[in-house]
Order: C-alpha cells, then sequence, then structure tokens
C-alpha cells in the first residue's frame, strides 16, 4: 500500500480527515431531511445539532439523534420504504435503485411523484426489502428472495392521500426555499399572519384555543388523523403552553 497506513488513524490524521461543518451542512442538504428541520430550530439548536454530527454528543441525548428517529420528535419513519415506480425508474436511469430521502418521512405513506403507496416488504413474499441496520438496501427492483418489484398503479385517490400530497408539496417548497429561515423568524412570521387573521388580542394574547378549533375544523379531524395527533392533544393545557415557543 503506498501511503496508508494500516491500523487505526492516528488523532493527528483524524483532525485532518475530519469533515468541517460546511461539509457536514452540505451533505445533509442535499441528502437528508435536514433542510425540512432546519426553518424550525433556532440558530443555537442548529449549531447544536451540526456539532453533534461533527463531534457527536457526549453524553447528552442527541437532538440529532431525536429529530431523525423514530421516537415522538424524529421525523423518519421506522421501517425504510421505497416506491415500487421509484424503483424502477431509478434502476433504468441510473442502474441502480436509491433510498429516497421524501419516502422516509413518518405520517407520508405515499409516493408523491406517482401517488402511490410505500412499501417496506416485498408484495409477494412480504420479505423486508431494507434492513434499519443499514446492512441490506435494494441495488435493483427484486426482493432479496428474488421477486421482481412492479409498479403498484394507485387507482383511488383517496382524500387522505390527498392531503399528504399536498404536505409533501409544501414540504420541498419549504426543503428547496429556506435559505437563512430559522425557528424565530418563522415564529415572527406566524405572528404576523395570526394577527393579520385577528387571532391575536390587543393585549398580544393569541387567541390558541380558537385557532386549533378553527384549523382542525377547516382541513376536518378525519383527514388530519392520518398525519398529525387528536385535537384534544393540541388542545390539553401542556400543548397549547408549548405552541408558538420557537425552541421546543
Ligand atoms: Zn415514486
Ligand atoms: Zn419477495
Amino acid at each position: 500500500m503506498i501511503g496508508v497506513s494500516q491500523g487505526t488513524l492516528s488523532e493527528l490524521d483524524q483532525d485532518k480527515y475530519k469533515p468541517s461543518i460546511d461539509n457536514v451542512s452540505f451533505y445533509l442538504n442535499n441528502n437528508t431531511v435536514y433542510p425540512l428541520l432546519k426553518p424550525f430550530l433556532t440558530t443555537k439548536q442548529n449549531e447544536q445539532l451540526l456539532n453533534d454530527i461533527l463531534n457527536g454528543s457526549e453524553g447528552r441525548t442527541s437532538l440529532a439523534g431525536q429529530l431523525s428517529g423514530s421516537g415522538p420528535k424524529g421525523l423518519i419513519n421506522e421501517d425504510l420504504r421505497y416506491c415500487p415506480a421509484c424503483l424502477s425508474e431509478d434502476c433504468a436511469n441510473f442502474g441502480e435503485c436509491y433510498l429516497n430521502r421524501y419516502h422516509q418521512l413518518k405520517h407520508i405513506n405515499i409516493c408523491h411523484k406517482h401517488n402511490c403507496s410505500l412499501i417496506s416488504k416485498c408484495p409477494e413474499c412480504s420479505f423486508d426489502l431494507t434492513s434499519n441496520s443499514g446492512q441490506l438496501y435494494l441495488k435493483k427492483p427484486v426482493c432479496p428472495l428474488g421477486h421482481k418489484i412492479d409498479p403498484i398503479p394507485d387507482s383511488v385517490v383517496n382524500i387522505e392521500n390527498q392531503l399528504q400530497n399536498d404536505l409533501m408539496t409544501d414540504f420541498i417548497y419549504l426543503m428547496e426555499n429556506q435559505g437563512d429561515t430559522d425557528a424565530n423568524e418563522l415564529s415572527v412570521k406566524l405572528l404576523s399572519c395570526l394577527g393579520e387573521k385577528g387571532y391575536i388580542h390587543p393585549s398580544g394574547l393569541i387567541h390558541k384555543t380558537k385557532l386549533i378549533n378553527d384549523f382542525f375544523e377547516s382541513y376536518s379531524e378525519q383527514r388530519l388523523a392520518s398525519v398529525i395527533p387528536e385535537k384534544r392533544y393540541f388542545l390539553e393545557r401542556r400543548t397549547i403552553k408549548r405552541l408558538f415557543k420557537s425552541e421546543f
């Protein structure tokens, strides 16, 4: 081997090969759901998240882990998923298949491009198509037991799919057009909109209960059931108190 020492990297080498914050940001922006989280984080939280990824969380609960995991605050679905139609398209266009970041969002169960259901198991034998440990990913649209996975046309575009599709359109817009928006800026914009719509009393008090009731009436509780908790959760005292705090 030329110029590469065997064994573990020395501390000096580790520093030399350590990615910079800019490199980590670039990678996260282009390959993960980080751009969807970023506008909802304060500048301080964003710095903590990048630092956790770069240097480890030093025994604290990692903010990156909380947000990217499948726990209550996490955005990512527990099982990694594929769109059968995207699998075939990727294979035809690139010679192999990829995991799409937009398919891994919790509560979004359809591909926004093909409007069909996402799958984590083979439609024919129910064998897992991926392992969350990262050891199994599909390279071709074929399950590990050899069944070809064909695109399944979803003939029924139901009301739930429509809501998920609308949400994805908003998510993608947010991911691609956020600039340097952070949670404080977003909070100011939101409060300004609420003021214009009459949800803020001249004393500064926000009519939160009315806002929650109007929101659920506008979208219908039934439609929202697949993507957010029930209305009574938002009306709980402790949830209401947390609403509109820029740092969650
Ligand atoms: Zn698709
Ligand atoms: Zn199979």
